[in-house]
């Protein structure tokens, strides 16, 4: 069988953690079995329409590395389509779904409904106070057809139902196994709506079934339509395709994943310097593990260990902290020039100040403390000014300023006396301080600590000799200086 599988986004203004990792598995599904992946834009709910919003999700597709075959592209600024099964966009469909819902009015699988939206919220209320149900009554499936007729010619406007027949509907789902639900929870669901636009659940079908898809992945609060899907499929005689329905993704707290307990918006986690590849390899692993204890994957290894049948039951949480280590592990990885690269546009007015030979030791040594790109501007802060800092953090724990004061001066003697070719070399000047450390018998701590600091301005911060190597000799020296007097003062 030709595998083909598809991304449904609607257009609602940015691309959410969970559809990230839906296009993602569908993605993966497809390029594992040498398939077919397209991007349909879902925008018939025309009140949570967001202008711009199909430009800036196929955007974040593109920086996700998420290629599809067939569905809308930009091209030069411009929403143009690529594939044969298009239009992808349902706005631009509309036709379409009104001869299959004509269709299944004229095979009796639907029918004509003209309540009033008033009608409907009185029923509702009702049935809710005497707890019942609060499906349609099915008011309108009792009209005879010249009732609906004349009705239709006096020019009224109304919605089509589907016809939910009686019995039982049993579906598979790879994940889920076998779902059974009883016809009378169903609703008799609204397919077009009186403005002639379709709801979800007659476009979804006739789009997947008219584009070829095969398998249908997405987020398993989609589960409870697949019964009205199956009912439409049936009532078209087309093959239902396959579902796979993936867990839901948690908040830490097991809530469902939401804005209020941090981000969840793709485009943010970009913006806050975490790498796409990063991203990428900690969604796939929510809800899916190939094998063992290995957690860093390539897309390229995502795709060829990609297995539905693995993919879990029960809801993945997001977990930031993890990400994060994700993310320190990804850039660690990276050669210096291609982290250069990436770092400079995060940043901002810190690089102008700098040099690219400055640039690379910098990142050189701290790339192994980076977490994310964003860190990159307090990263380099104190290589390109002092940072102020109190003069009590510069004495190591016990011990006290006049001995603070004593080490450094000896150790600016020591810097200022050597060749300056040794601060080209941090093994160099790291051997240097160690060995005047052992000559005087001293301890690491109550030299190295108050260095540390005087050209840091900071507790947390590379070691003495990778500062003082970026710094270079003359303002190494300063520094020191400076920390001497502050101790004398
Ligand atoms: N348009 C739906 C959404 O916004 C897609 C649901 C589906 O994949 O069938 O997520």
């Amino acid at each position: 069988m030709n595998i083909k599988t598809r991304f449904a986004p609607s257009p609602t203004g940015y691309l959410h953690i969970g559809s990230l990792r839906t296009a993602l598995y569908s993605f993966l599904f497809a390029r594992h079995h040498a398939g077919v992946f397209l991007l349909r834009i879902e925008d018939t709910d025309r009140t949570r329409y967001v202008e711009g919003a199909i430009e800036s999700l196929i955007k974040t597709l593109a920086r996700m590395g998420l290629d599809y075959d067939e569905g809308p592209v930009l091209v030069d600024g411009r929403l143009e389509e690529k594939g044969e099964n298009g239009p992808y966009t349902q706005s631009a469909r509309l036709e379409l779904y009104t001869e299959h819902a004509r269709r299944l009015i004229e095979q009796g699988d639907a029918y004509y409904c003209f309540c009033s939206r008033e009608r409907l919220e009185d029923a509702r209320k009702a049935a809710e106070l005497s707890r019942l149900p609060t499906k349609y009554d099915r008011t309108c499936l009792r009209l005879t057809p010249e009732e609906v007729r004349a009705r239709l010619e006096a020019g009224e406007k109304p919605v089509v139902r589907l016809h939910i027949p009686e019995g039982e509907t049993t579906f598979e789902d790879i994940i889920r196994g076998s779902v059974t639900i009883q016809n009378e929870q169903i609703d008799d669901q609204v397919l077009l709506k009186a403005d002639g636009f379709p709801t979800y659940h007659l476009a979804v079908v006739v789009d997947d079934h008219l584009m070829g898809v095969t398998h249908i992945i997405r987020g398993e609060e989609w589960i409870s339509s697949v019964p009205k899907h199956v009912h439409l499929y049936r009532a078209f005689g087309w093959a239902i395709p396959v579902y796979a329905h993936l867990p839901l993704i948690l908040n830490p707290d097991k809530s469902k994943l939401s804005k209020r307990q941090g981000d969840v918006a793709v485009e943010e986690y970009l913006t806050k310097g975490y790498l796409p590849e990063a991203l990428l390899n900690y969604v796939a692993l929510l809800g899916f593990n190939p094998t063992g204890d290995r957690e860093i994957y390539t897309l390229r290894e995502l795709i060829e260990a990609f297995d539905l049948s693995k993919v879990n039951k029960s809801g993945a949480v997001f977990d930031v902290q993890k990400l994060d280590w994700m993310n320190g592990m990804y850039i660690r990885s990276m050669d210096l020039g291609t982290l250069m690269e990436r770092a400079e546009p995060f940043l901002g007015g810190a690089g102008k100040a700098l040099d690219a030979e400055r640039l690379k030791k910098i990142l050189a040594v701290e790339q192994e403390r980076m977490t994310t790109l964003t860190e990159i501007v307090e990263h380099v802060r104190p290589y390109v000014e002092s940072v102020a800092y109190d003069a009590a953090l510069l004495v190591w724990k016990k011990s006290t300023k006049e001995d603070a004061r004593a080490k450094l001066e000896g150790v600016h003697e020591l810097l200022s006396a050597m060749a300056p070719q040794v601060f080209d070399d941090v093994a160099l000047i790291e051997t240097e301080v160690k060995r005047y450390i052992e000559d005087k018998g001293f301890e690491n701590g109550p030299v190295l600590w108050p260095m540390r600091v005087a050209l840091s301005g900071s507790q947390n911060s590379a070691s003495p000799f990778q500062i003082a190597w970026i710094l270079g000799r003359e303002e190494t020296l300063a520094r020191l200086a400076h920390a001497i007097e502050y101790l004398s003062s």
